[in-house]
This record gives structure tokens, C-alpha cells and sequence, in this order.
């Protein structure tokens, strides 16, 4: 998944199990949201650390998640969610990461990367390009006709700072294999599939930016 996909995902998660399970967690959501994404910064340290290795492994998550929880509780839940969501979920559906790094190189999820060895690149692409198109629209009915989403700008100015930041480290860091990417797969699936992409990710930035719903910060833990 990308960028809003895994937002989305670590969002619907944390609201639906605060329903099933009567959980009176509060969370921040601009620090879900960068929770949400903060595997991906393997992006900046390619090719040194690959993309889909170690920060996308319980190898490397389960110890940091684990006194997460001891230290700061039930408060630490939902960001473990996000982050765990990342890679066991999510990039499980639209990638192949390996999530016993270290101890294993079995990668799991791989419907991606049979779809391009099958077909091709730019099928595994479209693939990708559809899965988010289908998450993103599952948020904006859940924005505009469920239980609404608030603006990231309701939180503390620090946690949205502390969102872009992460967002932007990433973005900085996956560009340079975007553009590679495009270069040697110039088709008009590839086009297609970016514009999906990009109307999905831009569609989902003006939902989270302005918000269905206000809320009062005093519900929202730090
Ligand atoms: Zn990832």
C-alpha cells in the first residue's frame, strides 16, 4: 500500500476495535498517521537496508512495540497498531516483505509480485494502484456518511510537524525509484495506474487537511 492506504487502514483498525472491544482509547491522529507510514523510511537508507526488509519485520518491531507497551501502556495501542498494520497487513495485500528479517528470507504476501512476473511490472502497478483506489473510497464514505473524520489540524501543531516531517523523509526517499520506475516502464497502464495513485493520495490529503467532523482536543491523548 501507500502513503494513504496505510493511514486509512491503521485508522479504520483502531476505531473498529475500540468498538468491538468497548476500548476507551484516544489517540492523536497525525501521529497515527506518521506511526502509520514509519516502515517505509527504509526508502532513505536504499540500498543499503532494501525496501521491505528489516523495518518491515516483527524481527525489528516486535522488541520496540513491546516496551512501547510496557512504558507507556494502553496509550502506546493504537501506534503499535499502525506500525504493525504496516507490514503484516497492508503490505502483505500489495507487497512481499520479509517478516522474520534476520532469522528468515521467506517473504509473505507476494500476489504483487507474481502478478508482475506473470504479466509484468505495470500490471503489478495497476494491482497496486487499485487496491488504494478501493481503500481510499471506503474512507470517503466513511467520511462523509459514517462517524466522520476530524482534521489532522485539531491535534497539537507539534504532532501534525512531527507527521510531515515523516511523510516528507519518505517522499524524499522513494522518489528517485518512482522516477526510475516510470522511466523504464513507460506504457499507458503505467500512466493510468499513476493517476490513480495520485488522485487517490490527494483525495485522501483533502479529507484528513479540512476534516468531516470537529472535535474537542481534550479528548485526545498526548
Ligand atoms: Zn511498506
Amino acid at each position: 500500500m501507500l502513503f494513504a492506504g496505510h493511514m486509512v487502514l491503521a485508522y479504520f483498525l483502531n476505531q473498529a476495535l475500540k468498538r468491538k472491544f468497548q476500548l476507551y482509547f484516544t489517540f492523536s491522529l497525525p501521529l497515527l498517521f506518521a506511526a502509520s507510514i514509519l516502515p517505509d523510511l527504509d526508502f532513505l537508507f536504499s540500498p543499503v537496508i532494501p525496501h521491505h526488509t528489516i523495518t518491515h519485520s516483527l524481527t525489528f518491531w516486535s522488541l520496540i512495540c513491546l516496551a512501547l507497551i510496557i512504558i507507556k501502556k494502553q496509550a502506546a495501542l493504537p501506534y503499535v497498531i499502525a506500525v504493525l498494520s504496516h507490514f503484516l497487513i497492508g503490505d502483505i495485500i500489495t507487497g512481499n516483505p520479509t517478516l522474520f528479517y534476520g532469522l528468515s528470507n521467506q517473504t509473505f504476501g507476494n500476489i504483487r509480485s507474481d502478478l508482475s512476473s506473470l504479466y509484468g511490472a505495470d500490471y503489478g502497478m495497476l494491482y497496486l494502484a487499485l487496491v488504494e483506489a478501493a481503500i481510499v473510497s471506503m474512507f470517503v464514505v466513511y467520511a462523509i456518511s459514517g462517524r466522520g473524520v476530524p482534521s489532522i489540524f485539531s491535534f497539537p501543531m507539534k504532532h501534525v510537524l512531527i507527521f510531515g516531517i515523516v511523510l516528507l523523509l519518505i517522499l524524499v526517499g522513494t522518489l528517485k525509484s518512482q522516477i526510475l520506475f516510470v522511466v523504464t516502464n513507460q506504457n499507458e497502464i503505467i500512466y493510468i495506474s499513476y493517476a490513480i495513485i495520485v488522485l487517490s493520495q490527494m483525495i485522501f490529503a483533502a479529507i484528513i487537511t479540512k476534516g468531516t467532523i470537529k472535535i474537542s482536543i481534550r479528548n485526545v491523548a498526548d
